[in-house]
């Protein structure tokens, strides 16, 4: 009986393991065609002043309107783009689209001064030639380089510091300013830190978002705001949700923030319009 129900359970098992691997496999396929079939969509968060609430730019983040499923964020996607080393042509392509993106709103609303922020996947950041990519995608789009921000992770810079290391500088030669996502999450690289040309900390979503709950958390926004100061970097508070949490950052003399409370990621469009509201 019991030799009986556990050939069941293996059947079923293998089933769920068959289906989830086709899944995968058909999510791979679906993947590599995306950026030919021109699915992929990049939204845009507006990242603001805390001091004054003002727009500064947006943060590009990337979408895909996959055919046969809904609107798929990066949780659903990005991981396996970055397994298969799709993530390196689709990250040029939100690097391109967005660079092209903030200099026509520049252009149209008259806003020199809005920047835009990248993510860059690991995979990206280790292609030798990243800098020369870089630099020609501004050329193309003629977008100045102070108007980007670059955001990886400290991971991304500690899989190869010294050549990172030495990029980054290139980079913030240029002009491009360097943002540290998600810090405070995983390993973080204190005693290196120093070292990295870093000009703002983004401090994670996770430490934001129960700020008035906890005061443990609410302490260690307190470390990584006297860290910042203290290495001459600006910080950015993500995931600001509440009235609530974006004063106490207003208290923390946190100079940027990012989050719901002042909007949502939002569709070219939407994005745009906003501009046009506020100028
Ligand atoms: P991230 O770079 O840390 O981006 C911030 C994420 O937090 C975004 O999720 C944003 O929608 C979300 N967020 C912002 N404010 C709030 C808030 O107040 N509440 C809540 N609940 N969420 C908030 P999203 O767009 O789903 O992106 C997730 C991650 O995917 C990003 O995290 C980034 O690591 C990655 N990603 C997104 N676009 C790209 C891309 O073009 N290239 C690469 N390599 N990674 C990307
Ligand atoms: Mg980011
Ligand atoms: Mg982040
Ligand atoms: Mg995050």
């Amino acid at each position: 009986r019991a030799k009986v129900l556990g050939k069941a359970r293996y059947e079923v098992f293998d089933t769920e393991m068959h289906d989830s691997v086709v899944k995968l496999l058909q999510l791979e396929n679906d993947l590599r065609r995306a950026i030919e079939r021109q699915e992929f969509e990049v939204y845009y968060q507006p990242i603001v002043l805390v001091e004054t609430e003002k727009i500064t730019g947006f943060e590009a983040l990337i979408r895909w309107q996959h055919p046969t499923r809904s609107l798929l964020n990066p949780v659903d996607f990005i991981s396996v783009a970055e397994e298969t080393g799709a993530i390196v042509p689709i990250g040029y392509w939100v690097l391109f689209e967005a660079c092209r993106q903030l200099r026509t709103w520049q252009l149209e609303f008259s806003a020199q001064s809005l920047t835009m922020s990248v993510n860059l996947s690991s995979k990206q950041f280790s292609q030798p030639d990243i800098v020369e990519q870089i630099v020609h995608i501004l050329q193309s789009t003629n977008l100045d380089a102070h108007s980007l921000k670059l955001e990886i992770t400290e991971s991304t810079i500690m899989e190869n510091a010294e050549s990172a290391t030495a990029m980054l500088l290139q980079l913030r030669d240029l002009g491009i300013e360097i943002y540290l996502d998600d810090f405070g999450t995983g390993y973080s690289s204190l005693s290196s830190l120093h070292r990295f040309p870093v000009d703002v900390l983004k401090i994670d979503r996770s430490f934001i978002n129960t700020i008035n709950r906890s005061d443990e958390k609410t302490k260690i926004v307190q470390v990584i705001m006297s860290l910042a100061q203290n290495l001459g970097m600006d910080a950015i508070a993500e995931g600001i949700e509440t009235v609530e949490q974006m004063m106490q950052m207003k208290t923390l003399q946190c100079k940027y923030g990012q989050g719901y409370l002042f909007s949502k990621p939002l569709d070219k469009n939407a994005a745009a319009a906003l501009i046009a509201s506020i100028i």
